[in-house]
């Protein structure tokens, strides 16, 4: 009885349930092109058949480099609808790492929208059995590129599968744990490593991430996250499940943002802390509706986030990582906050929080014995997760899976504390704890301090060798426009000096005029803590 009765969790199911329930409702606005629930889906089911009449088999990888077009967005789940796996490449790569993800990926076909066709074709040169091409034309505004070696259309495929087009979905299921999509990492800490997801993480995840942030019926969702960045937090599932709209835009620029928020009154939106910046230096007025922002990836600093909620945007704090299916711990707001100051709401926002009811858990633990961490909000512990959301593991990488967990739970390499009310603060990444006479300094909450400083745009804390502590901080700031000529390095330490212990503060501090990031938008440390071993040299 159990058996008949197994029906594999999947996330590509909130497609045909979506047609029927929303048809006719607007699932897709990019440019002056829409399309309904009922047309999303036929146009999946009609790229899954043209997949499989293309020899695509089950398991097969199929990548695609594109900026969050319908097209990227239809991907999702037609590509597994035909039994094979997406794999999402980030457009930020320059053509060395993308031939890397090929390479390791080994895809059959890859697609690549008219932007990428230089990287993409930089990318394939000299690769073995390279894959076949094929080319995503821009479908509000036809550029007419052309792109050699691709002979064929993502358009053209479409219109093909619709030909022979019999029945949903073209591959059945079986297996919930079946291979769903290929992510790799962003890579700041070491190499970028391919992580599958299965229906099954990415199911649960999917539904867990919309109830904890309160996603109900029929948003409207804006597309200010790259989709490649973990299936865009599974939201490329979720706006499916509950019949939003996705309102795609080819980049997260503040005009496209804006524009896109006051056309299609956005409710909802996702947006890495280094989006933050780009909005509030374009606006100084509060927006006429607020609109929901989930905001991750990186540490967001409290003062921050109370800039960016001065302008209407009611934000959602989460951490997560391309091996856990994107987000794992979403720090749930308490109503009982609501009335607090907006700074000390600023501070209790910037938590990591709790762990997402997908997972069986989330804990703050001493690495070596794996006991949990006392509840005092002080007590250093790294973050380990177990359950649902962790990935299957790292494509042809056993090693490197094996040694990703300890006692079945996933080592994220996070350190942090966790508070009496059980709600999770990030202080850092191990590789960049400052150790300073014995003492550990955790860059992000140096950082914090350095980002209240009223002409701090951006800030970030890296170890610099001391000889007697043998670690001392030393910071990197980008100032906000016109500071330059008035902030100098003294007044920022006599700032920090104000706030915060004294092995703490910054022994020097370098201005830049942006912070180097990674292709997520996260800085890249480990170039900054080489500079700042050359300043002891001088
Ligand atoms: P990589 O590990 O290569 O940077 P990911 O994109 O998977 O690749 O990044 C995951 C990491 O990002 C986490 O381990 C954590 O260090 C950081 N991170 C993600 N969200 C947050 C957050 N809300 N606060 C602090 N750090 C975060």
């Amino acid at each position: 009885k159990r058996d008949a009765n197994y029906v594999p969790l999947s996330p590509i199911t909130f497609l045909p349930r979506a047609a029927s329930v929303y048809a006719d409702r607007t699932s897709i606005v990019y440019g002056n092109t829409t399309f309904t629930w009922q047309q999303t889906y036929h146009r999946c089911c009609c790229l899954a058949s043209a997949l499989q009449q293309m020899s695509i088999l089950k398991n097969d990888v199929v990548s695609v480099l594109a900026p969050n077009t319908p097209a990227l967005y239809e991907m999702h789940f037609a590509v597994p609808m035909a039994g094979a796996v997406l794999n999402a490449i980030n457009t930020l790569m320059d053509a060395a790492s993308v031939a890397t993800i090929i390479n390791h990926a080994q895809p059959k076909v890859l697609f690549v929208d008219y932007q990428y066709i230089r990287v993409a074709t930089e990318a394939v040169r000299g690769i073995d059995a390279p894959p076949l091409l094929v080319l995503i034309n821009d479908i509000d505004k036809p550029t007419g590129a052309a792109m050699s070696g691709a002979s064929l259309e993502y358009e053209q495929l479409v219109a093909r599968g619709g030909l022979v087009l019999a029945r949903y979905p073209p591959h059945d299921l079986r297996d919930e744990w079946d291979s769903l999509t290929l992510n790799y990492t962003s890579g700041t800490t070491a190499a970028p490593k391919g992580v599958v997801y299965s229906h099954r993480a990415a199911y649960l995840n999917t539904v867990s991430l919309m109830l904890q942030w309160g996603i109900r019926h029929e948003p409207v969702y804006l597309w200010s996250l790259p989709m490649f960045h973990c299936n865009g937090w599974t939201f490329t599932w979720g706006i499916a499940a509950c019949g939003g709209t996705n309102v795609c835009i080819r980049a997260p620029t503040a005009v496209n943002m804006y524009n896109a928020i006051a056309a299609h009154g956005v409710t909802h939106m996702c947006a890495a802390p280094v989006l933050f910046n780009i909005l509030i230096e374009a606006r100084r007025e509060p927006l006429p509706r607020p609109v929901q922002v989930l905001t991750g990836g990186a540490p967001p600093p409290a003062a921050l986030l109370q800039r960016v909620e001065h302008l209407g945007f009611k934000v959602t704090h989460a951490y997560g990582m391309t091996e856990a299916t994107g987000v794992v711990m979403v720090c749930e707001w308490r109503q009982r906050w609501d009335t607090l100051p907006a700074s000390e709401r600023a501070r209790l926002k910037a938590r990591q929080g709790v762990s997402a009811l997908s997972l069986a858990g989330a804990d703050v633990k001493d690495p070596i014995t794996m006991q949990s961490v006392p509840r005092d909000g002080t007590t250093l512990g790294e973050i380990m997760l177990r359950g649902s959301n962790m990935m299957k593991g790292y494509l042809r990488n056993e090693g490197a899976t094996d040694g990703a967990f300890r006692d079945g739970w996933f080592l994220t390499g996070d350190v942090g504390v966790v508070h009496p009310d059980g709600y999770v603060e990030i202080k850092d990444r191990s590789k960049d704890v400052i150790i300073s006479g014995g003492e550990n300094i955790c860059s992000v909450e140096v950082e914090s301090v350095l980002y209240q400083h009223p002409a701090v745009r951006e800030a970030a804390v890296v170890a610099m060798p001391h000889p007697r502590w043998g670690e001392t901080p030393c910071a990197f700031v980008s100032l906000k426009e016109g500071n330059a000529a008035k902030v100098k390095e003294d007044e920022i330490v006599s700032f920090c000096r104000n706030k915060m212990a004294h092995y703490m503060v910054p022994r020097k501090v370098e201005f830049m005029d942006d912070l180097p990031k990674n292709p997520t938008g996260k800085v890249k440390k480990l170039q900054l803590r080489e500079r700042a071993r050359a300043f002891t040299l001088r």
